[in-house]
């Protein structure tokens, strides 16, 4: 995902004058007001992310180094996914498709999603997802365990708190993103048309503890960057923008960047999405500096794709901001009152 760089105070009026924006434009499902971002921030650092880079770091060193799709360290990944959600009492099932090998030959590889839902009413559903998959050549930790984590961990807090959706929340840990979003482009392609009606919006996260990292979510009504997305990814824009502002916490939009992550195979089916992400091989400006501190010059992920991202590769504190922001942000989809 490309960044422009900028200055802090520039970003900071963008971001007011998009909030303002998106209070003008009437979205499907108007998040919940009643969240408290600043009981979440503190709450959520108290809890268990690091456990799973840490475990999902051990499988990668049991499996070759990494854990891409179709190999024994995505399966084992898999499966540690599958056991944490059942001990947190979801019922997760896979969604097995095939995608193309970049071997000599390229043949066609089995893989999987993982998908647990919440109950509520399934005519607005919120998917919130991230891919499980890490490039053949490193273990994946902040891209994307560390996205893997924070939604564990959403799904974990909300049981835990006794949070009912009114709306269905689908946590979806997605295969071969890696390769060529595969994985979600499966999940969309499978909906029906009513299905995808009924998606009131695509929560992603794809590296969420970049060690020189940004806090970004993205330009859900392109007034940044020129690249909207469907109508209702505003909304998605401006609850992020309400985590973070509410925690005195500098963050900048990100554009939405073709074939990237994700939320692209949702946007072109016209569901709203928005989501996270700490910046990967852009290097970090002076402003930057001056708003998250860091280091001015170098790149926010210097181990991006490579061998290094592993659980020394992770700023600790961005990691628990951003997975308290997306449990903000579920939640507050979550409890949206009908629209
Ligand atoms: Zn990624």
């Amino acid at each position: 995902m490309m960044k422009r760089p900028g200055t802090a105070a520039a970003a900071a009026i963008l971001l007011a004058i998009s909030l303002v924006l998106s209070g003008c434009t009437a979205s499907r499902l108007n998040p919940a007001g009643g969240v408290d971002p600043r009981a979440l921030l503190a709450e959520f650092s108290g809890r268990g992310m690091m456990g799973h880079l840490e475990a999902l770091q051990r499988i990668a060193d049991d499996n070759g180094g990494n854990r891409a799709a179709g190999t024994s360290g995505y399966e084992a990944s898999g499966r540690y996914v599958e056991e944490q959600l059942r001990a947190a009492g979801y019922t997760p099932v896979r969604q097995t498709f095939t995608f193309r090998g970049d071997g000599r030959n390229r043949k066609q590889v089995e893989t999987f999603n993982i998908l647990a839902e919440t109950g509520g009413s399934a005519e607005n559903t919120v998917v919130v997802g991230g891919h499980l998959d890490s490039v053949e050549d490193g273990p994946g930790i902040n891209d994307n365990g560390s996205g893997v984590a924070a939604i564990l961990e959403t799904a974990k807090w909300m049981k835990e708190k006794g949070i009912t959706p009114v709306n269905r929340v689908v946590f979806a840990f997605w295969g071969a993103e890696e390769n060529d979003l595969d994985g979600s482009r499966h999940y969309v392609n499978e909906l029906s048309k009513a299905e995808k009606d009924q998606t009131a919006a695509y929560l992603n996260v794809d590296m969420a503890a970049s060690p020189n990292g940004v806090r970004s979510f993205h330009d859900g009504d392109g007034s940044d960057f020129g690249h909207a997305g469907p109508k209702g990814s505003d909304g998605i824009e401006a609850v992020f923008f309400r985590f973070f502002e509410s925690n005195s916490l500098p963050a900048e939009t990100t554009p939405f960047v073709d074939g990237d992550s994700d939320y692209d195979p949702f946007l072109r089916a016209g569901i709203p999405g928005g989501g996270l992400f700490t910046g990967e091989e852009k290097k970090k400006t002076k402003a930057q500096v001056q708003a998250y501190g860091g280091v001015a010059g170098k790149v926010l992920d210097s181990c991006y794709h490579r061998a290094c991202d592993t659980t020394s590769n992770i700023n600790a504190d961005l990691f628990k901001e951003m997975s308290a922001a997306m449990a903000y942000a579920t939640a507050s989809y979550a409890l949206a009152p009908r629209g």
